[in-house]
C-alpha cells in the first residue's frame, strides 16, 4: 500500500502504539526505555519513500552478521516514549545495518542530529540471538521499566527459577504465556558491553529477562505478543506484591501439580529447571 505518511505504514504505526501504550502504563519515566523492530523487506519498501540521505555510518563494539543489511526501527537516545506520538520524526528513527554487521547509518526520523537508543547495541546482540532461536521469527525487542518487576528484584533471590516460580505462581496464564520461564540478570551498568552480553547469553533460551533494579527486557514476532509478554509478566509481579504487601502468610498458591496441569491443558512444555 502506497501512503503520504510514514506513521501511516503499519510498521511505524505499530510501534508507535507500543511507545504510547508503555506510556500509558506508567514504565517509561521521562527518556526511560527503548523499544526497536527488525523490519521485513516489504516493511523497508513501505518506508524506502521516505528515506533521505543517509547519515554516516557509525561503528558498534558488537558484530552480528546474521543482521548483515537489516533495517531496524528504533527509538532515540535521550527521547521520551510520551513524545513519540507527537513528533515521531524527532523521537524515533530507521537505521540500516552495513554489510559486515557492525555499523548502522540513520536513512529516516531522528532529526536535528538525534541518535538511535544507547541500549542499541544491547537490542542488536539480542535481535541476531533471538533471529537464531526463532528462525527468523523474532522481530521485536523492548524495554521497560515496569513497576513492580523491579520491586520484586529487593525481595526475590536473583535467580531464574526463583523468578520464574514467583511468576507462573501469580497469574494462571503465565506458564503458558513463558513456559520457558524468565532469566534475571544482577544489577549491571545499563547501555553497556556487559549487560548486553549477560542478556544475550538468556535470551538464548527465554523471551524475556529481568534486570535486577532496572527494568524488564523483552522479545517477540510481533508488537502484540511482545508488549503482551512484558504486560502479563508485570501483572503477575503486581499480583505478586500486594500478596506480600498484605503482611498475610500464603495459605494457597498455585502448585507444581497445578502448573503440571496447565502444561498438559495448554499443550505447553514447561521448562523443568524451574522445578525441584
Ligand atoms: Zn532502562
Amino acid at each position: 500500500m502506497v501512503v503520504s505518511d510514514i506513521t501511516k505504514v503499519q510498521a511505524i504505526e505499530g510501534f508507535m502504539r507500543l511507545c504510547a501504550d508503555g506510556w500509558e502504563q506508567g514504565w517509561h519515566e521521562r527518556n526511560g526505555g527503548n523499544l526497536t523492530y527488525r523490519m521485513t523487506k516489504d516493511d523497508v519498501e513501505a518506508c524506502r519513500p521516505f528515506f533521505y540521505n543517509p547519515r554516516p555510518w557509525v561503528k558498534m563494539e558488537v558484530k552480528a552478521e546474521n543482521l548483515a543489511g537489516e533495517y531496524f526501527i528504533t527509538t532515540g537516545s535521550g527521547k521520551y516514549f510520551r513524545n513519540v506520538a507527537l513528533h515521531p520524526h524527532h523521537n524515533i528513527g530507521i537505521v540500516e545495518i552495513n554489510e559486515e554487521g557492525d555499523s548502522w547509518r540513520i536513512v529516516w526520523g531522528l532529526i536535528n542530529g538525534a541518535q538511535p537508543t544507547s541500549e542499541f547495541p544491547t537490542h542488536f546482540m539480542n535481535h541476531s540471538v533471538r533471529k537464531a532461536a526463532t528462525d527468523g521469527a523474532n522481530r521485536v525487542i523492548y524495554h521497560c521499566h515496569a513497576t513492580n518487576i523491579i520491586a520484586m528484584t529487593y525481595v526475590v533471590p536473583l535467580t531464574n527459577k526463583a523468578f520464574t516460580k514467583a511468576l507462573w505462581q501469580s497469574a494462571t496464564e503465565c506458564p503458558v504465556v513463558f513456559p520457558e520461564g524468565v532469566g534475571v540478570v544482577p544489577w549491571m551498568v545499563p547501555g553497556g558491553h556487559d549487560i548486553a552480553l549477560a542478556t544475550s547469553e538468556l535470551m538464548k533460551t527465554f523471551q524475556a529477562a529481568v534486570w535486577a533494579q532496572h527494568g524488564l527486557f523483552v522479545s517477540g514476532p510481533d508488537y502484540d505478543t511482545a508488549f503482551g509478554l512484558a504486560h502479563t509478566i508485570e501483572k503477575s509481579a503486581d499480583v505478586y506484591c500486594k500478596v506480600m504487601a498484605t503482611g498475610h502468610p500464603v495459605l494457597q498458591t498455585i502448585t507444581d501439580d497445578n502448573l503440571k496441569a496447565i502444561a498438559k491443558e495448554f499443550g505447553v512444555t514447561l521448562n523443568q529447571d524451574m522445578f525441584d
